[in-house]
């Protein structure tokens, strides 16, 4: 059986064709430029691979290029459509409508698009490839999406509410939602398979860091509180969104640039956090580089993030009443020995103990704390792809 899986942004079409009888890649890539141009890149799970300029105006050319390279030439793996069972799709916003992982109909597309306004980057344009998604597919094949605030979905309102009047959130829907979801279950669910534990037993705080970032504080299986918010602009310094800040300094910084409210949206989701901290790069690798020659605005960024980090996880402690074990996953959670290890050290308060021979590890499922430590602590490798596949083999075998 075959699934396949997209995310879908505003330009472009991530996508990632599996085999579910092994969960091996078949095929992966992108479709990308959409609206500017176009561009398709490629890949089978033998290593044929395509690059090529393309004309995407509309979605609907994208997915119908996505379906020319499954189907024929050079990268072709299946000989038609058919052979695909379902489409899963992520979906990052799904509020308070969406609690689960359902399957897709003209009136679940709607409400998708109805929620655009909660985030704009986002759920248009996934509205927009799902109804690309069902023009070209063959009749009846079944479409599944899978949240990205699902697994945040039963956080307490102790965890979710603000402190701005109660109308704001009966009346727009203002609250904490919370992001990576689909991420932070896929890898506690295999903390957890590794630990020989259940899930509904284990006190976890999982750090999801990359170039968006996330801790989540999952208690008994369940996210009883995550550090993004309203939107995933929250919480932890990032790549190039600046994460919490004192609200009053919003304000006042946009009163100092004369910015409107959506320049100061851009300002703190594209020009801030690391890029605009270090006046660098966004990328951590730079950082880190930038940060070993002494740049000291580099290695703010460094001190930032690993201080954050490692604030959350003692309040995460806090609420959860202990801690069983801290995972690492993403971009920078799975390769960067040098955070792990700077978040994890002067914690022996809480018991945890770093074994920095194991943790010199990039990439890898790896226990990085010794056995005397209290606190289990992994590298997880993350795996949103793979979850969206599984949630949609499950809902269609039902
Ligand atoms: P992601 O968004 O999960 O793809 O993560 C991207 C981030 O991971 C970027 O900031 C990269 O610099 C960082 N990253 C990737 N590989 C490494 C590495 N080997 N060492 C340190 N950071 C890395």
């Amino acid at each position: 059986m075959k699934i396949l899986v997209v995310n879908a942004g505003s330009s472009s079409l991530k996508y990632q064709l599996l085999n579910m009888e092994n969960e091996e890649v078949i095929a992966k890539g992108n479709c990308d430029r959409i609206g500017i141009g176009g561009h398709v890149s490629a890949k089978t799970g033998d290593g044929r691979a395509l690059e090529a300029d393309c004309d995407f105006p509309t979605h609907t050319e994208a997915f119908e290029k996505l379906v020319e390279v499954l189907t024929t030439g050079e990268t072709k793996v299946i000989d038609s459509m058919a052979e695909i069972s379902a489409v899963g799709h992520r979906i990052v916003q799904g509020a308070e409508v969406f609690k689960e992982t359902c399957l897709v109909t003209d009136e679940v597309i709607d409400k998708i698009d109805s929620l655009a306004e909660l985030a704009p980057v986002h759920n248009h344009p996934h509205a927009l490839a799902l109804r690309a998604c069902k023009k070209v597919l063959p009749e009846g094949t079944p479409q599944a999406v899978v949240f990205d605030t699902a697994f945040h979905s039963n956080m307490p309102r102790k965890a979710y509410l603000f402190g701005l009047p109660y109308e704001d959130y009966e009346n727009y829907a203002v609250r904490k939602y919370g992001f990576h979801g689909t991420s932070h279950r896929f890898v506690s669910a295999e903390l957890a398979k590794v630990l020989g534990k259940d899930l509904k037993d284990l006190k976890i705080v999982s750090c999801h860091l990359g170039n968006g970032s996330s801790i989540t504080a999952v208690k008994d299986g369940i996210s009883v509180d995550t550090s993004m918010g309203f939107t995933p602009l929250d919480g932890l310094v990032m790549g190039t969104r600046c994460g919490a800040v004192d609200p009053s300094a919003i304000t006042f910084v946009m009163k100092k640039h004369g910015f409107t409210p959506d320049e100061m949206t851009d300002y703190m989701n594209k020009k801030s956090g690391f890029l605009g901290v270090s006046g660098i790069s966004s990328d951590n690798r730079d950082i880190q580089a930038a940060a070993d020659k002494g740049n000291e605005r580099a290695q703010a960024v460094s001190e930032l993030l690993t201080y954050q980090i490692k604030k959350y996880i003692g309040s995460y402690a806090a609420a959860m009443n202990g801690v069983d074990a801290i995972l690492f996953t993403g971009g920078i959670g799975e390769n960067s020995p040098e955070v792990r290890a700077a978040v994890l050290s002067d914690m022996d308060f809480l018991g945890i103990e770093l074994d920095a021979a194991a943790n010199n590890v990039r990439g890898k499922l790896t226990k990085i704390s010794t056995d005397a430590s209290k606190v289990a602590c992994y590298v997880v490798p993350t795996n949103e792809e793979l979850l969206i596949a599984r949630d949609t083999l499950a809902l269609i075998s039902k």
